[in-house]
């Protein structure tokens, strides 16, 4: 299935908790990183392992290791909400940083900050809370792709059906995982009913609550 549609009655509630407008950064970030693991759990739950050889105390068994490197990458700024999940989950992670912004005569998003490690052979996970219209990711993945990223997923937190559209179309090889598929985006395009912007509730730059 792509999406995946993460049902898990502990995502459901941290979920809640984001979409409160009423829950304060603190609690935001400890939501958003509960809402990671579940979402980091689904995209993992394929992965190749190979036998080990081990000994426990009492004698000699085989177990399983992972046979495929993962790589986060963290779309600045709403995703670095999620990495510090990545990073606990997934001991061996590489992790990546890619910042756009969108170019004020051209409207179209442009790459700021592009930091990625190897990711031919490797699982990438791109960390992306929000997916809105899905332009600047696109654009985001198709970097990543020429950077030599192949098996790629996405873990969202709340998706517009929009821009998992324009994401199908661009990228069909692309898994999308979120949490839940919203209704629309309103004339700002956000996400409705959303959460707000996922980088101002993190990072308690939004205006206070009345
Ligand atoms: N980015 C956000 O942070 N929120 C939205 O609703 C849409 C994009």
């Amino acid at each position: 299935m792509n999406p995946t549609i993460v049902i898990h009655p502990l995502a459901a509630q941290s979920l809640t908790k984001l979409r409160d407008r009423s829950t304060l950064p603190s609690e935001f970030r400890a939501m958003t990183k509960q809402l990671a693991y579940v979402l980091l759990l689904e995209a993992t739950k394929d992965l190749p392992c190979r036998p080990v050889g081990i000994e426990t105390p009492l004698e000699r068994t085989t177990g399983l290791v992972l046979a495929k490197e993962l790589v986060a990458i963290a779309v600045l700024r709403a995703g670095l909400g999620m990495l510090e999940a990545a990073v606990e989950l997934l001991p061996n992670v590489s992790v990546g940083f890619a910042g756009m912004q969108r170019d004020e005569t051209t409207a179209q998003p442009t790459e700021y900050y592009m930091k990625l490690p190897p990711l031919a052979g490797r699982r990438v996970l791109v960390l992306e809370p929000m997916l809105a219209t899905g332009g600047t990711l696109s654009r985001t993945i198709t970097a990543i792709k020429r950077h030599g990223g192949q098996e790629i997923l996405v873990l969202c937190v709340v998706a517009a059906p929009q821009g998992v559209d324009r994401l199908q179309q661009d990228h069909p090889d692309v898994h999308i995982i979120t949490a839940a598929i919203d209704e629309r985006l309103d004339g700002s395009f956000y996400i409705c009913p959303g959460l707000g912007d996922m980088g101002d509730r993190l990072y308690g730059t939004f205006p206070p609550v009345d």
